[in-house]
Protein backbone atom coordinates (compact mmCIF):
# COMPACT_ATOMS: atom_id res chain seq x y z
CA UNK A 1 0.00 0.00 0.00
CA UNK A 2 1.02 3.56 -1.00
CA UNK A 3 1.06 6.04 1.82
CA UNK A 4 0.74 9.47 2.02
CA UNK A 5 3.45 11.18 3.01
CA UNK A 6 4.04 11.34 7.35
CA UNK A 7 1.07 9.20 7.91
CA UNK A 8 0.84 5.64 9.69
CA UNK A 9 -0.45 2.79 7.48
CA UNK A 10 -3.07 2.25 10.59
CA UNK A 11 -4.12 6.05 10.15
CA UNK A 12 -4.54 5.75 6.47
CA UNK A 13 -6.50 2.54 6.87
CA UNK A 14 -8.66 4.50 9.34
CA UNK A 15 -9.19 7.28 6.97
CA UNK A 16 -10.49 5.29 3.59
CA UNK A 17 -12.81 3.62 5.74
CA UNK A 18 -13.99 6.80 6.78
CA UNK A 19 -14.18 7.85 3.34
CA UNK A 20 -16.10 5.11 2.71
CA UNK A 21 -18.64 5.57 5.32
CA UNK A 22 -19.28 8.77 3.41
CA UNK A 23 -19.33 7.41 -0.69
CA UNK A 24 -19.99 3.93 -0.07
CA UNK A 25 -16.98 1.32 -0.70
CA UNK A 26 -16.94 1.15 -4.65
CA UNK A 27 -16.37 5.05 -4.88
CA UNK A 28 -12.80 4.27 -2.97
CA UNK A 29 -9.88 3.40 -4.94
CA UNK A 30 -6.88 2.11 -3.35
CA UNK A 31 -5.51 -1.18 -6.15
CA UNK A 32 -2.85 -0.89 -8.31
CA UNK A 33 -4.87 -0.81 -11.32
CA UNK A 34 -7.38 2.04 -10.32
CA UNK A 35 -4.13 4.17 -9.39
CA UNK A 36 -2.82 3.57 -12.96
CA UNK A 37 -5.74 5.81 -14.34
CA UNK A 38 -4.71 8.65 -11.82
CA UNK A 39 -1.10 8.99 -13.25
CA UNK A 40 -0.65 11.42 -15.64
CA UNK A 41 0.51 9.70 -18.39
CA UNK A 42 2.24 12.47 -19.69
CA UNK A 43 3.95 12.69 -16.96
CA UNK A 44 7.83 13.89 -17.39
CA UNK A 45 9.15 12.21 -14.23
CA UNK A 46 7.35 9.01 -15.69
CA UNK A 47 8.38 5.76 -13.75
CA UNK A 48 10.80 7.97 -11.30
CA UNK A 49 11.06 8.08 -7.77
CA UNK A 50 9.45 12.03 -7.73
CA UNK A 51 6.79 10.90 -10.27
CA UNK A 52 3.53 12.70 -8.77
CA UNK A 53 1.28 9.64 -7.93
CA UNK A 54 -1.66 8.82 -5.17
CA UNK A 55 -2.28 6.71 -2.80
CA UNK A 56 -5.68 6.34 -3.61
CA UNK A 57 -9.01 8.39 -4.62
CA UNK A 58 -12.46 8.97 -3.82
CA UNK A 59 -15.25 9.86 -6.10
CA UNK A 60 -17.87 11.89 -3.97
CA UNK A 61 -20.96 12.21 -5.21
CA UNK A 62 -21.71 15.62 -4.27
CA UNK A 63 -20.69 18.58 -2.23
CA UNK A 64 -22.27 17.32 1.44
CA UNK A 65 -19.78 14.91 0.94
CA UNK A 66 -17.21 16.49 0.04
CA UNK A 67 -17.98 18.24 3.82
CA UNK A 68 -17.67 15.51 5.18
CA UNK A 69 -14.80 13.92 3.39
CA UNK A 70 -12.71 17.35 3.61
CA UNK A 71 -13.74 16.70 7.82
CA UNK A 72 -11.93 13.14 7.80
CA UNK A 73 -8.96 14.79 5.52
CA UNK A 74 -8.56 16.59 8.29
CA UNK A 75 -8.81 14.37 11.33
CA UNK A 76 -6.07 11.86 9.48
CA UNK A 77 -3.91 14.76 8.06
CA UNK A 78 -4.81 13.08 4.93
CA UNK A 79 -3.21 15.28 1.92
CA UNK A 80 -6.07 15.53 -0.48
CA UNK A 81 -6.32 16.73 -4.37
CA UNK A 82 -9.57 17.72 -5.93
CA UNK A 83 -9.77 17.27 -9.86
CA UNK A 84 -12.49 17.86 -11.87
CA UNK A 85 -12.50 15.35 -14.91
CA UNK A 86 -8.20 15.16 -14.85
CA UNK A 87 -7.64 15.29 -18.25
CA UNK A 88 -5.10 18.27 -17.86
CA UNK A 89 -2.77 16.60 -20.11
CA UNK A 90 0.45 18.43 -21.11
CA UNK A 91 -0.08 20.42 -17.06
CA UNK A 92 0.18 17.15 -15.28
CA UNK A 93 -3.43 15.31 -16.08
CA UNK A 94 -4.80 13.81 -13.49
CA UNK A 95 -2.50 12.95 -10.85
CA UNK A 96 -1.55 15.40 -7.71
CA UNK A 97 1.04 17.68 -6.83
CA UNK A 98 1.98 16.04 -4.00
CA UNK A 99 2.86 12.42 -4.29
CA UNK A 100 0.96 9.90 -1.88
CA UNK A 101 -2.25 12.44 -2.14
CA UNK A 102 -5.51 11.14 -1.71
CA UNK A 103 -7.19 12.34 -5.38
CA UNK A 104 -10.40 13.30 -4.82
CA UNK A 105 -11.88 12.59 -7.90
CA UNK A 106 -15.25 14.92 -8.69
CA UNK A 107 -16.15 13.31 -12.18
CA UNK A 108 -19.65 12.56 -10.65
CA UNK A 109 -20.68 15.49 -9.62
CA UNK A 110 -21.87 16.22 -12.83
CA UNK A 111 -24.98 18.34 -13.45
CA UNK A 112 -25.60 21.41 -14.51
CA UNK A 113 -27.36 23.16 -12.01
CA UNK A 114 -28.86 26.14 -13.42
CA UNK A 115 -28.61 27.69 -17.05
CA UNK A 116 -30.38 31.10 -18.05
CA UNK A 117 -30.33 31.41 -21.84
CA UNK A 118 -32.16 35.29 -20.52
CA UNK A 119 -29.26 36.23 -19.48
CA UNK A 120 -26.73 33.90 -20.84
CA UNK A 121 -24.91 32.07 -18.13
CA UNK A 122 -24.64 28.70 -16.72
CA UNK A 123 -24.00 27.13 -13.27
CA UNK A 124 -21.72 23.66 -13.42
CA UNK A 125 -20.68 21.16 -10.88
CA UNK A 126 -17.02 20.12 -11.56
CA UNK A 127 -17.82 16.55 -13.50
CA UNK A 128 -19.72 18.81 -16.55
CA UNK A 129 -17.40 18.34 -19.62
CA UNK A 130 -17.90 20.60 -22.39
CA UNK A 131 -19.20 18.15 -24.41
CA UNK A 132 -22.06 17.63 -21.57
CA UNK A 133 -22.76 21.60 -21.29
CA UNK A 134 -23.08 21.29 -25.06
CA UNK A 135 -25.37 18.49 -25.53
CA UNK A 136 -27.43 20.24 -22.77
CA UNK A 137 -27.55 23.14 -24.26
CA UNK A 138 -28.14 21.43 -27.76
CA UNK A 139 -31.22 19.01 -26.37
CA UNK A 140 -32.94 22.13 -25.07
CA UNK A 141 -32.45 24.20 -28.49
CA UNK A 142 -30.87 27.44 -26.08
CA UNK A 143 -29.35 29.24 -28.29
CA UNK A 144 -26.26 30.02 -26.26
CA UNK A 145 -22.77 29.13 -27.13
CA UNK A 146 -19.98 27.70 -25.00
CA UNK A 147 -15.90 28.45 -25.32
CA UNK A 148 -14.07 25.53 -25.75
CA UNK A 149 -10.37 24.46 -25.41
CA UNK A 150 -9.08 22.44 -28.09
CA UNK A 151 -10.05 18.76 -26.06
CA UNK A 152 -13.54 18.71 -25.43
CA UNK A 153 -13.10 16.05 -22.85
CA UNK A 154 -12.91 18.22 -20.32
CA UNK A 155 -13.88 19.99 -17.50
CA UNK A 156 -15.32 23.22 -17.80
CA UNK A 157 -15.08 23.84 -13.78
CA UNK A 158 -11.53 22.51 -13.65
CA UNK A 159 -10.26 23.91 -16.76
CA UNK A 160 -11.13 27.60 -15.77
CA UNK A 161 -9.81 26.96 -12.38
CA UNK A 162 -6.31 25.53 -13.92
CA UNK A 163 -6.12 29.01 -16.46
CA UNK A 164 -7.54 27.32 -19.37
CA UNK A 165 -8.57 29.16 -23.06
CA UNK A 166 -10.75 28.85 -25.76
CA UNK A 167 -10.83 30.27 -29.55
CA UNK A 168 -14.23 32.50 -29.59
CA UNK A 169 -15.47 35.74 -29.09
CA UNK A 170 -12.38 37.91 -26.49
CA UNK A 171 -15.08 38.14 -22.78
CA UNK A 172 -15.29 34.32 -23.56
CA UNK A 173 -11.82 33.01 -24.09
CA UNK A 174 -9.68 33.26 -20.58
CA UNK A 175 -12.08 30.85 -18.89
CA UNK A 176 -11.26 32.27 -15.64
CA UNK A 177 -12.42 35.73 -16.82
CA UNK A 178 -15.44 34.24 -18.04
CA UNK A 179 -16.71 33.05 -14.68
CA UNK A 180 -18.84 34.26 -12.23
CA UNK A 181 -19.60 32.97 -8.83
CA UNK A 182 -18.35 30.41 -7.17
CA UNK A 183 -19.31 27.57 -4.42
CA UNK A 184 -16.08 25.94 -2.56
CA UNK A 185 -15.90 23.85 0.61
CA UNK A 186 -12.70 25.33 2.38
CA UNK A 187 -10.14 23.62 3.99
CA UNK A 188 -11.86 23.59 7.64
CA UNK A 189 -15.28 21.44 5.94
CA UNK A 190 -17.08 25.23 5.60
CA UNK A 191 -18.85 26.01 2.54
CA UNK A 192 -18.82 29.27 1.02
CA UNK A 193 -20.03 31.29 -1.92
CA UNK A 194 -18.14 34.09 -3.86
CA UNK A 195 -19.67 37.59 -4.72
CA UNK A 196 -22.99 38.47 -4.73
CA UNK A 197 -23.62 33.95 -3.91
CA UNK A 198 -22.67 35.34 0.36
CA UNK A 199 -25.97 36.63 0.10
CA UNK A 200 -28.59 33.93 1.11
CA UNK A 201 -31.49 33.72 -1.63
CA UNK A 202 -29.36 35.86 -3.88
CA UNK A 203 -30.79 36.50 -7.62
CA UNK A 204 -27.88 38.34 -9.07
CA UNK A 205 -24.96 35.55 -8.20
CA UNK A 206 -24.27 35.17 -11.94
CA UNK A 207 -24.92 38.69 -12.91
CA UNK A 208 -22.37 41.11 -10.75
CA UNK A 209 -18.67 39.96 -10.55
CA UNK A 210 -17.55 42.30 -8.14
CA UNK A 211 -19.88 41.29 -4.81
CA UNK A 212 -19.70 42.90 -2.22
CA UNK A 213 -16.04 43.74 -0.27
CA UNK A 214 -12.88 42.16 -1.72
CA UNK A 215 -12.90 40.11 -4.83
CA UNK A 216 -11.64 36.96 -3.77
CA UNK A 217 -12.99 34.31 -6.62
CA UNK A 218 -9.25 34.88 -8.24
CA UNK A 219 -7.78 33.28 -4.99
CA UNK A 220 -9.26 29.57 -6.42
CA UNK A 221 -7.33 29.61 -9.76
CA UNK A 222 -4.50 27.99 -9.82
CA UNK A 223 -4.15 27.72 -6.01
CA UNK A 224 -5.05 24.99 -3.07
CA UNK A 225 -7.59 27.09 -0.71
CA UNK A 226 -10.50 24.87 -1.20
CA UNK A 227 -12.82 22.48 -3.27
CA UNK A 228 -14.85 24.21 -5.53
CA UNK A 229 -18.10 22.18 -5.97
CA UNK A 230 -20.07 25.00 -8.04
CA UNK A 231 -19.21 27.88 -10.81
CA UNK A 232 -20.58 29.68 -12.39
CA UNK A 233 -19.88 31.17 -16.35
CA UNK A 234 -21.29 33.72 -18.52
CA UNK A 235 -22.12 32.61 -21.90
CA UNK A 236 -22.24 34.41 -25.46
CA UNK A 237 -25.27 34.07 -27.56
CA UNK A 238 -25.37 32.03 -30.58
CA UNK A 239 -23.94 34.62 -33.09
CA UNK A 240 -25.86 34.66 -36.48
CA UNK A 241 -23.11 33.94 -38.85
CA UNK A 242 -19.64 34.03 -38.97
CA UNK A 243 -17.24 34.55 -41.84
CA UNK A 244 -13.16 34.23 -42.10
CA UNK A 245 -11.02 37.41 -43.20
CA UNK A 246 -7.21 36.60 -44.10
CA UNK A 247 -5.10 39.77 -44.18
CA UNK A 248 -1.34 39.13 -45.25
CA UNK A 249 1.19 40.95 -45.97
CA UNK A 250 4.39 40.67 -47.61
CA UNK A 251 7.43 41.02 -45.06
CA UNK A 252 8.30 39.74 -41.89
CA UNK A 253 9.32 43.41 -39.66
CA UNK A 254 5.23 43.81 -40.93
CA UNK A 255 4.02 41.69 -38.19
CA UNK A 256 5.17 44.62 -36.05
CA UNK A 257 2.14 47.86 -37.94
CA UNK A 258 0.09 44.28 -38.21
CA UNK A 259 -0.39 43.70 -34.60
CA UNK A 260 0.06 47.19 -33.62
CA UNK A 261 -3.28 47.83 -35.96
CA UNK A 262 -5.25 44.37 -35.06
CA UNK A 263 -4.61 45.77 -31.10
CA UNK A 264 -6.05 49.02 -31.29
CA UNK A 265 -9.20 47.37 -33.17
CA UNK A 266 -9.49 44.94 -30.20
CA UNK A 267 -8.82 47.41 -27.43
CA UNK A 268 -11.80 49.23 -29.13
CA UNK A 269 -13.72 46.09 -28.90
CA UNK A 270 -14.36 45.84 -32.62
CA UNK A 271 -12.66 42.70 -33.38
CA UNK A 272 -13.83 40.17 -31.10
CA UNK A 273 -12.59 36.70 -32.24
CA UNK A 274 -9.86 35.10 -32.44
CA UNK A 275 -7.18 36.38 -35.10
CA UNK A 276 -4.72 33.71 -36.03
CA UNK A 277 -1.08 34.40 -37.43
CA UNK A 278 0.91 32.01 -39.70
CA UNK A 279 3.75 32.17 -42.27
CA UNK A 280 2.40 31.13 -45.51
CA UNK A 281 6.24 30.35 -46.38
CA UNK A 282 5.61 27.43 -44.30
CA UNK A 283 3.01 26.18 -45.93
CA UNK A 284 -0.12 26.77 -43.68
CA UNK A 285 -3.28 27.92 -45.59
CA UNK A 286 -4.10 31.39 -45.70
CA UNK A 287 -6.11 30.98 -43.50
CA UNK A 288 -4.30 28.93 -40.92
CA UNK A 289 -5.12 27.10 -37.99
CA UNK A 290 -9.41 27.65 -36.55
CA UNK A 291 -9.81 28.72 -40.95
CA UNK A 292 -13.07 27.24 -41.74
CA UNK A 293 -11.12 25.79 -44.40
CA UNK A 294 -11.51 22.19 -45.42
CA UNK A 295 -9.78 19.44 -43.41
CA UNK A 296 -7.48 18.67 -45.87
CA UNK A 297 -4.72 19.52 -43.71
CA UNK A 298 -2.09 22.32 -45.12
CA UNK A 299 -0.52 22.38 -48.13
CA UNK A 300 2.86 21.58 -48.57
CA UNK A 301 4.86 24.42 -49.36
CA UNK A 302 6.76 23.30 -52.45
CA UNK A 303 8.70 26.46 -53.65
CA UNK A 304 12.07 25.31 -53.91
CA UNK A 305 14.25 28.88 -53.04
CA UNK A 306 11.40 28.90 -49.60
CA UNK A 307 12.67 25.35 -49.09
CA UNK A 308 16.36 25.66 -49.32
CA UNK A 309 15.75 28.47 -46.00
CA UNK A 310 13.58 26.60 -44.50
CA UNK A 311 15.67 23.15 -44.59
CA UNK A 312 18.91 25.39 -43.92
CA UNK A 313 20.54 23.34 -41.08
CA UNK A 314 21.67 26.35 -39.39
CA UNK A 315 18.53 27.48 -38.59
CA UNK A 316 15.57 29.96 -40.90
CA UNK A 317 17.34 32.79 -41.55
CA UNK A 318 14.27 35.73 -41.72
CA UNK A 319 15.94 38.10 -44.17
CA UNK A 320 16.58 34.96 -46.55
CA UNK A 321 13.12 33.78 -45.97
CA UNK A 322 11.33 36.76 -46.77
CA UNK A 323 13.55 37.13 -50.02
CA UNK A 324 12.65 33.56 -51.40
CA UNK A 325 8.69 34.50 -50.69
CA UNK A 326 8.74 37.20 -52.40
CA UNK A 327 10.28 36.40 -54.98
CA UNK A 328 8.01 33.02 -55.10
CA UNK A 329 5.49 35.96 -54.47
CA UNK A 330 4.57 34.15 -51.47
CA UNK A 331 3.42 36.81 -48.30
CA UNK A 332 5.28 36.41 -45.48
CA UNK A 333 2.58 36.64 -42.62
CA UNK A 334 -1.29 35.55 -43.12
CA UNK A 335 -3.06 36.73 -40.17
CA UNK A 336 -7.00 35.01 -40.00
CA UNK A 337 -9.44 36.81 -38.05
CA UNK A 338 -12.64 34.98 -36.82
CA UNK A 339 -15.86 37.51 -37.61
CA UNK A 340 -19.24 36.87 -35.94
CA UNK A 341 -22.54 38.54 -35.75
CA UNK A 342 -25.34 40.57 -37.97
CA UNK A 343 -23.93 40.10 -41.88
CA UNK A 344 -23.72 44.01 -41.66
CA UNK A 345 -21.43 44.13 -38.73
CA UNK A 346 -19.08 41.59 -40.03
CA UNK A 347 -19.01 43.42 -43.05
CA UNK A 348 -18.52 46.87 -41.09
CA UNK A 349 -15.68 45.10 -39.09
CA UNK A 350 -13.93 44.08 -42.19
CA UNK A 351 -14.18 47.61 -43.61
CA UNK A 352 -12.59 48.47 -40.41
CA UNK A 353 -9.87 46.13 -40.57
CA UNK A 354 -9.12 47.41 -43.86
CA UNK A 355 -9.19 50.81 -43.17
CA UNK A 356 -6.82 49.75 -39.80
CA UNK A 357 -4.24 47.95 -41.76
CA UNK A 358 -4.33 49.24 -45.52
CA UNK A 359 -1.31 51.22 -44.98
CA UNK A 360 1.05 48.39 -44.86
CA UNK A 361 2.40 47.82 -48.04
CA UNK A 362 1.73 45.62 -49.95
CA UNK A 363 -1.31 44.44 -47.39
CA UNK A 364 -4.16 42.11 -49.24
CA UNK A 365 -7.32 41.42 -48.03
CA UNK A 366 -9.98 38.91 -48.29
CA UNK A 367 -13.11 38.05 -47.00
CA UNK A 368 -14.20 34.67 -47.04
CA UNK A 369 -17.67 33.93 -47.46
CA UNK A 370 -20.75 35.24 -44.23
CA UNK A 371 -22.25 32.18 -43.39
CA UNK A 372 -25.58 31.76 -41.36
CA UNK A 373 -24.81 29.73 -38.28
CA UNK A 374 -24.99 26.87 -37.19
CA UNK A 375 -23.48 25.51 -40.29
CA UNK A 376 -24.77 22.24 -42.07
CA UNK A 377 -23.41 19.10 -40.47
CA UNK A 378 -21.71 18.25 -43.83
CA UNK A 379 -19.71 21.14 -43.83
CA UNK A 380 -18.61 20.57 -39.82
CA UNK A 381 -17.43 17.44 -40.70
CA UNK A 382 -14.91 18.80 -42.79
CA UNK A 383 -13.41 21.05 -40.73
CA UNK A 384 -10.19 20.14 -38.28
CA UNK A 385 -11.24 22.54 -35.46
CA UNK A 386 -14.42 22.98 -34.53
CA UNK A 387 -13.61 25.49 -31.21
CA UNK A 388 -14.25 28.36 -33.55
CA UNK A 389 -17.91 27.10 -33.55
CA UNK A 390 -17.90 26.40 -29.74
CA UNK A 391 -18.43 22.92 -30.51
CA UNK A 392 -16.50 20.34 -28.42
CA UNK A 393 -14.65 17.86 -30.48
CA UNK A 394 -11.44 15.68 -29.48
CA UNK A 395 -9.99 16.57 -33.25
CA UNK A 396 -6.96 17.68 -31.74
CA UNK A 397 -5.31 14.53 -30.97
CA UNK A 398 -6.24 13.42 -34.95
CA UNK A 399 -2.92 15.33 -35.96
CA UNK A 400 -0.97 12.08 -36.99
CA UNK A 401 1.52 9.53 -35.81
CA UNK A 402 3.70 11.25 -32.77
CA UNK A 403 7.66 10.83 -33.94
CA UNK A 404 10.50 10.14 -31.77
CA UNK A 405 13.32 11.94 -30.28
CA UNK A 406 17.04 11.21 -28.57
CA UNK A 407 15.62 8.09 -30.24
CA UNK A 408 12.71 7.08 -27.64
CA UNK A 409 9.18 7.56 -29.11
CA UNK A 410 7.30 10.56 -27.68
CA UNK A 411 4.14 9.69 -26.04
CA UNK A 412 3.15 12.93 -25.18
CA UNK A 413 4.34 16.48 -24.60
CA UNK A 414 4.77 19.10 -21.75
CA UNK A 415 4.08 22.64 -22.43
CA UNK A 416 6.17 25.87 -22.08
CA UNK A 417 3.83 28.52 -22.24
CA UNK A 418 5.04 31.73 -21.71
CA UNK A 419 3.48 35.42 -22.09
CA UNK A 420 5.08 38.00 -23.69
CA UNK A 421 4.05 41.39 -24.80
CA UNK A 422 1.36 42.15 -27.38
CA UNK A 423 4.13 43.84 -29.89
CA UNK A 424 5.35 42.44 -33.09
CA UNK A 425 8.59 43.55 -32.25
CA UNK A 426 8.65 40.99 -28.42
CA UNK A 427 7.32 38.06 -31.00
CA UNK A 428 10.10 38.63 -33.17
CA UNK A 429 12.25 38.35 -30.34
CA UNK A 430 10.68 35.17 -28.60
CA UNK A 431 10.56 33.52 -32.14
CA UNK A 432 14.46 33.85 -32.17
CA UNK A 433 15.43 32.69 -28.65
CA UNK A 434 12.96 29.99 -28.62
CA UNK A 435 14.22 28.75 -32.22
CA UNK A 436 17.71 28.96 -31.45
CA UNK A 437 16.88 26.40 -28.29
CA UNK A 438 14.94 24.30 -30.51
CA UNK A 439 17.78 24.55 -33.00
CA UNK A 440 20.06 23.72 -30.36
CA UNK A 441 18.64 20.53 -28.97
CA UNK A 442 17.15 19.41 -32.26
CA UNK A 443 13.73 19.23 -30.93
CA UNK A 444 10.88 18.61 -33.18
CA UNK A 445 8.55 21.63 -34.50
CA UNK A 446 7.23 23.79 -37.13
CA UNK A 447 10.42 25.77 -38.44
CA UNK A 448 8.70 28.85 -37.48
CA UNK A 449 6.41 29.00 -34.37
CA UNK A 450 4.34 32.51 -34.52
CA UNK A 451 2.79 33.24 -30.54
CA UNK A 452 -0.86 32.93 -30.07
CA UNK A 453 -3.16 35.53 -29.69
CA UNK A 454 -5.65 33.71 -27.61
CA UNK A 455 -5.36 36.30 -24.41
CA UNK A 456 -6.55 39.93 -25.12
CA UNK A 457 -3.46 41.97 -24.56
CA UNK A 458 -0.48 39.66 -24.37
CA UNK A 459 0.80 37.09 -26.10
CA UNK A 460 1.19 33.27 -25.49
CA UNK A 461 3.19 30.64 -26.80
CA UNK A 462 2.20 27.30 -25.94
CA UNK A 463 5.27 25.02 -26.85
CA UNK A 464 4.57 21.49 -26.51
CA UNK A 465 8.05 19.55 -25.58
CA UNK A 466 8.40 16.00 -25.96
CA UNK A 467 7.68 13.33 -23.18
CA UNK A 468 8.89 10.04 -23.52
CA UNK A 469 9.39 6.99 -21.03
CA UNK A 470 12.66 7.73 -21.00
CA UNK A 471 14.32 9.06 -17.87
CA UNK A 472 17.12 9.65 -19.57
CA UNK A 473 15.22 11.99 -22.29
CA UNK A 474 13.29 13.51 -20.10
CA UNK A 475 16.04 14.46 -17.06
CA UNK A 476 17.25 16.08 -20.62
CA UNK A 477 13.92 18.11 -21.94
CA UNK A 478 13.32 19.10 -18.12
CA UNK A 479 16.68 20.51 -18.16
CA UNK A 480 16.00 22.60 -21.41
CA UNK A 481 12.65 24.30 -20.17
CA UNK A 482 14.60 25.21 -17.08
CA UNK A 483 17.07 26.79 -19.96
CA UNK A 484 13.87 28.26 -21.61
CA UNK A 485 12.05 29.61 -17.73
CA UNK A 486 15.42 31.26 -16.98
CA UNK A 487 15.62 33.03 -20.26
CA UNK A 488 12.56 33.80 -20.88
CA UNK A 489 12.58 35.29 -17.24
CA UNK A 490 15.83 37.20 -18.13
CA UNK A 491 13.56 39.10 -21.26
CA UNK A 492 10.46 39.44 -18.95
CA UNK A 493 8.58 36.92 -19.54
CA UNK A 494 6.87 34.44 -16.97
CA UNK A 495 4.83 31.45 -17.41
CA UNK A 496 1.02 31.35 -17.14
CA UNK A 497 0.60 27.74 -16.42
CA UNK A 498 2.66 24.53 -15.80
CA UNK A 499 2.64 20.88 -14.75
CA UNK A 500 3.54 20.07 -11.11
CA UNK A 501 6.99 19.07 -11.98
CA UNK A 502 7.73 22.75 -12.96
CA UNK A 503 5.72 24.20 -9.98
CA UNK A 504 9.26 25.37 -7.80
CA UNK A 505 11.16 26.17 -10.91
CA UNK A 506 8.62 28.29 -12.64
CA UNK A 507 7.39 29.75 -8.90
CA UNK A 508 10.79 30.56 -7.93
CA UNK A 509 11.10 33.35 -10.91
CA UNK A 510 8.07 35.06 -9.71
CA UNK A 511 10.22 36.18 -7.07
CA UNK A 512 9.96 40.08 -6.68
CA UNK A 513 10.90 41.27 -3.52
CA UNK A 514 12.24 38.24 -2.29
CA UNK A 515 9.29 36.21 -3.25
CA UNK A 516 6.79 39.04 -1.86
CA UNK A 517 4.14 36.99 -3.72
CA UNK A 518 4.97 33.73 -2.79
CA UNK A 519 5.30 35.01 0.74
CA UNK A 520 1.50 36.53 0.85
CA UNK A 521 0.19 33.38 -0.77
CA UNK A 522 1.57 30.80 1.79
CA UNK A 523 0.42 33.37 4.91
CA UNK A 524 -3.28 32.79 3.28
CA UNK A 525 -2.02 29.19 3.28
CA UNK A 526 -1.39 28.77 6.84
CA UNK A 527 -4.48 30.83 7.73
CA UNK A 528 -7.01 28.88 5.86
CA UNK A 529 -5.52 25.15 5.92
CA UNK A 530 -3.23 24.72 9.21
CA UNK A 531 -3.23 21.07 8.30
CA UNK A 532 -2.13 21.47 4.76
CA UNK A 533 -4.51 18.95 3.33
CA UNK A 534 -5.90 20.56 0.32
CA UNK A 535 -3.77 20.10 -2.60
CA UNK A 536 -0.11 20.41 -1.30
CA UNK A 537 2.47 22.16 -3.32
CA UNK A 538 -0.14 22.75 -5.83
CA UNK A 539 1.84 25.93 -7.99
CA UNK A 540 3.89 26.16 -5.24
CA UNK A 541 2.06 27.39 -2.62
CA UNK A 542 3.27 24.96 0.49
CA UNK A 543 1.73 25.03 3.77
CA UNK A 544 4.21 25.37 6.61
CA UNK A 545 4.91 21.74 6.81
CA UNK A 546 6.24 21.05 3.58
CA UNK A 547 8.26 24.54 3.86
CA UNK A 548 9.81 23.06 7.03
CA UNK A 549 10.22 20.14 5.07
CA UNK A 550 12.26 21.42 2.49
CA UNK A 551 14.02 23.83 4.81
C1 LIG B 1 -3.30 18.36 -27.50
C2 LIG B 1 -3.74 19.19 -26.32
C3 LIG B 1 -4.37 20.40 -26.55
C4 LIG B 1 -4.77 21.19 -25.49
N1 LIG B 1 -5.40 22.35 -25.74
C5 LIG B 1 -5.83 23.13 -24.74
C6 LIG B 1 -6.53 24.34 -24.98
O1 LIG B 1 -6.81 24.70 -26.12
N2 LIG B 1 -6.89 25.10 -23.91
C7 LIG B 1 -6.64 24.71 -22.63
O2 LIG B 1 -7.02 25.43 -21.70
N3 LIG B 1 -6.02 23.56 -22.37
C8 LIG B 1 -5.60 22.75 -23.37
N4 LIG B 1 -4.98 21.56 -23.09
C9 LIG B 1 -4.69 21.21 -21.67
C10 LIG B 1 -5.81 20.37 -20.98
O3 LIG B 1 -6.05 19.20 -21.70
C11 LIG B 1 -7.13 21.12 -20.79
O4 LIG B 1 -6.91 22.38 -20.18
C12 LIG B 1 -8.13 20.35 -19.93
O5 LIG B 1 -9.41 20.93 -20.07
C13 LIG B 1 -7.77 20.34 -18.43
O6 LIG B 1 -8.29 19.20 -17.82
P1 LIG B 1 -9.68 19.20 -17.02
O7 LIG B 1 -10.60 20.15 -17.69
O8 LIG B 1 -10.10 17.78 -16.90
O9 LIG B 1 -9.29 19.81 -15.62
P2 LIG B 1 -8.86 18.98 -14.33
O10 LIG B 1 -7.71 18.12 -14.67
O11 LIG B 1 -10.01 18.35 -13.68
O12 LIG B 1 -8.41 20.20 -13.42
C14 LIG B 1 -7.20 20.87 -13.59
C15 LIG B 1 -6.60 21.16 -12.23
O13 LIG B 1 -7.43 22.10 -11.55
C16 LIG B 1 -7.58 21.75 -10.17
N5 LIG B 1 -8.98 21.46 -9.92
C17 LIG B 1 -9.82 20.87 -10.79
N6 LIG B 1 -11.04 20.79 -10.27
C18 LIG B 1 -10.99 21.35 -9.04
C19 LIG B 1 -11.97 21.60 -8.05
N7 LIG B 1 -13.23 21.26 -8.26
N8 LIG B 1 -11.59 22.21 -6.91
C20 LIG B 1 -10.29 22.59 -6.73
N9 LIG B 1 -9.32 22.39 -7.64
C21 LIG B 1 -9.67 21.77 -8.80
C22 LIG B 1 -6.70 20.55 -9.93
O14 LIG B 1 -5.46 20.99 -9.42
C23 LIG B 1 -6.54 19.95 -11.31
O15 LIG B 1 -5.33 19.25 -11.44
C24 LIG B 1 -4.55 20.75 -24.15
C25 LIG B 1 -3.92 19.52 -23.92
C26 LIG B 1 -3.52 18.75 -24.99
C27 LIG B 1 -2.85 17.45 -24.70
Amino acid sequence: MKLPPNVSEADFTAALKGFAGIVGDQWVFAADEDLELYRDSYSILWGEADERTASAAVAPDNADQVVELVKVANRYRIPIYPISTGKNLGYGGAAPALAGSVVLDLKRMNRVVEIDERNGYVVVEPGVSYFDLYDYIQERGLKLWIDVPSPGWGSVLGNALDGGVGVTLAPYRNHFDAQCGIEVVLPNGRVMRTGMGALPGAKTWQQFKPGFGPRIDGLFKQSNYGVVTKMGFWLMPSPENHATGVVTVPKYRDIIPLVDGLGRLERSKIVQGLWTLSSPTTGMPGGGPGASGPAAGPPKQNDSRILAVLNDPDGVNMEKLEAAAMSAGVPFWACNLNLYGPKKLIEAQWECVRDALGEIAGARFTLNEIRRLPLPPEDLAKLHDLGPFGIPTLRTFDLGPMISYDGEDIVGHIFFSPVIPRTGEAAIEAMDVFAAIARKYKLPGPPLQPPSSIFERAFLFAIGLPVTRSPTVNAKIREIIRELVVISAERGWGEYRTAPALYELIMGVYSYNDHALREFLETIKDAVDPNGIMSPGRYAIRSRHLREAKD
